[in-house]
């Protein structure tokens, strides 16, 4: 079980330290791995506040290139270099506002796992997509530029889900994560508006994996009650 925290653009360096050592303090379940993806300058203060920690620190994104003319970027080896241990790629927010691609998506992925990066890379269809029954093929789409990695997990985010309060039914979750895992055998989270009063229901579908939360991880206690949710599910 793993349950990861897209702090998306909040909580700038004084505040990712904060929230880390305040997170620090708090007892979490032993069978659920944590994550948290602050914005790339809160990476090192985040790391820092959590070192000799199990809570692992992703970032947010990562370029297909080690390095080169790619103003506002950042490469694979810079984030190790600060001590992130994984990478967030392809969020719905990055491919509908800034250009991502499945082929981009799938560029990033390999780079970052060659890199010694773990990584999380989103997939989910919109609500046309959905309302139009196309739900199948996005996915088969999407999954099928990426290649099977022992660092590599999926994360089934429904767009329509993101961000809007409305979460998928674990019955929907179950059948979205059992189709991306006939594609590629990883494991799978759910994102899409997970909060401390859904988690648990969410969690406890067979092929649920975990779950990438946006909005209820910024704050240590709903965090952490989605964590719990996770343990013995
Ligand atoms: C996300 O950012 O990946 C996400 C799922 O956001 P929220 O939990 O706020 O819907």
């Amino acid at each position: 079980m793993l349950i990861a925290g897209n702090w998306k653009m909040f909580k700038g360096p004084a505040e990712a330290a904060a929230f880390s050592r305040e997170l620090r303090q708090v007892a979490l379940p032993d069978d659920v791995d944590v994550v948290v993806c602050p914005p790339y300058v809160s990476l090192e203060p985040t790391v820092q506040a959590l070192a000799d920690t199990d809570i692992g620190v992703f970032a947010q994104n990562c370029h297909w290139e080690r390095e080169g003319a790619f103003t506002g970027e950042v490469s694979a080896p810079m984030l190790r270099e600060v001590g992130v241990y994984g990478t967030l790629v392809a969020h719905s927010e990055r491919r509908d506002w800034c250009g991502e691609t499945d082929e981009t998506a799938a560029a990033r992925v390999r780079t970052a796992l060659a890199e010694g990066l773990h990584v999380i890379v989103c997939v989910g269809e919109t609500l046309a997509e959905r309302e139009a029954g196309q739900t199948d093929a996005v996915l088969r789409r999407q999954v099928g530029v990426l290649e099977h990695d022992d660092n590599l997990v999926i994360a089934y985010e429904p767009v329509w889900a993101i961000g809007t309060g409305r979460t998928a039914t674990p019955e929907i979750a179950q059948q979205a994560h059992e189709t991306i895992k006939s594609l590629l055998d990883l494991p799978v989270l759910y994102g899409g508006s997970v909060k401390p009063d859904n988690a648990r229901e969410l969690l406890a579908q067979p092929a649920v994996d975990g779950a990438l939360v946006g909005g209820a991880s910024l704050d240590v206690e709903s965090f952490a009650a989605i964590c719990r949710a996770g343990s013995l599910t």
